[in-house]
């Protein structure tokens, strides 16, 4: 649990933030593998980096304050922190996921776990019926992404935790669109949060990253095993620049959350667009349980145009706003989840739930909105079809 009321003031001064020995304002990068021992078993708290690392150390205990759970854990990527969590998982076992979650996810089960017979179901997280009805014997547990990528779908995480916890699920809420300030998982009774560090916790698009928090000693000292005996832990530089990147999540969120709600209504107002995706617009599908659950509708924001629009010229002539994979940085983003994020979901599944290739994702970043709006603006005239 976390020693602040506020978490603006545990994203600074949260986990261990002070450096004992000199008391340096910022946790010093121990860039060192291995630690002199004082004789046999005699060790000053560490041995090994992968094991221990003062600086990953100091990151881990941010995330597991903010997020409110028992321990933290840091790992090279968003992937990485998944594929230790799976790691709990035995042969025989299946995992249901929600019908949009990232294409990364969607891969590591559908061509990695699958080897080792750990298999998944797409499950519908937003009908309780239908999900308690797709939990078999064989499920234990359940990858929740609220808001989920790409369509936005919201999913009442509290309500779907209660379910799964009735049979006996691991709840995993994967939380790298919403992040700690703007909701907190493991409070709406989810066991274990991921995250892809990599986006707004480190906010600034120049770490690759992921974290995970969990909710029991057991768990911890499993993930903890795991971590260890895996290996895919993050580098103390990399530990100290998400670090950095998480003290000013509060601000660049404010921003991010104010540019986003303004673009979601110029988009849900425009001619050119088909639909918006965002649930801080009141007439989106998961609006009043999102306002529930979280802060407010994050800055994730998808839409499509209508057909007399190309969009290759869309993405073409958009000048500010970068074509790139990724989110969550300072600078707005845009991309094309079905060639780009969601490549790896095959066509027909894509197509059922719902990302089609006419979508469009944006990453709205802390710019000046009014140039925001007047790029796209200048990109949807120019791919209109004459
Ligand atoms: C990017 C992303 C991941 C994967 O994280 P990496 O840091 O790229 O490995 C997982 N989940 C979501 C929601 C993401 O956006």
């Amino acid at each position: 649990m976390s020693n602040f009321k506020n978490t603006e003031t545990a994203l600074i001064h949260g986990g261990i933030s002070i450096d004992e020995r000199t008391g340096a304002v910022n946790i010093p990068i121990y860039q060192t593998s291995t630690y002199k021992q004082d004789g046999l078993g005699k060790m000053r708290g560490y041995e090994y980096s992968r094991t221990g690392n003062p600086t990953r150390e100091a990151l881990e205990a941010l995330i597991a304050e903010l997020e409110g759970g028992v321990a933290g854990f840091a790992f090279g990527s968003g992937m990485a922190a998944l594929t230790a969590v799976l790691s709990l998982l035995h042969s025989g076992d299946r995992v249901l996921i929600s019908s949009n979650v990232y294409g990364g996810t969607f891969r590591l089960l559908s061509k990695v776990f699958d080897h080792f017979d750990i298999t998944y179901t797409i499950a519908d997280t937003t009908d309780l019926a239908v999900y308690e009805s797709q939990i078999s014997f064989d499920v234990k547990a359940v990858i929740i992404e609220s808001p989920a990528n790409p369509l936005m779908t919201v999913t009442d995480i509290k309500a779907v935790a209660e379910v799964s916890h009735r049979h006996g699920l691991l709840v995993i809420v994967d939380n790298t669109f919403m992040t700690p300030y703007l909701q907190k998982p493991l409070e709406l009774g989810a066991d274990i949060v991921v995250h892809s560090a990599t986006k707004y916790l480190g906010g600034h698009s120049d770490v690759v990253s992921g974290l995970a928090v969990v909710n029991s000693q057991e768990l911890a000292e499993k993930i903890a095993f795991i971590q260890n005996s895996t290996g895919g832990v993050l580098g103390p530089f990399d530990s100290f620049l998400l670090i950095r990147g998480i003290k000013t999540l509060a601000v660049r969120m404010d921003r991010h959350v104010s540019n986003a709600e303004k673009a979601a209504k110029y988009l849900s107002e425009h001619k050119a667009v088909k639909n918006v995706y965002y649930p801080g617009l009141e007439s989106s599908q998961g609006y009043e349980i999102n306002r529930r659950q979280a802060k407010n509708g994050g800055a994730m924001i998808s839409f499509e145009l209508h057909e007399n629009y190309d969009i290759n010229i869309f993405f073409e002539s958009l000048e500010l706003v970068s074509l790139a994979e990724s989110l969550g940085g300072v600078e707005s983003l845009v991309c094309h989840p079905a060639s780009m994020t969601h490549a790896s979901i095959p066509a027909d599944i894509r197509r059922k739930v719902g990302i089609t290739d006419g979508l469009i994702r944006l990453s709205i970043g802390i710019e000046n909105i009014e140039d925001i709006l007047a790029d796209i603006e200048k990109a949807i005239a120019k791919s209109e079809r004459k």
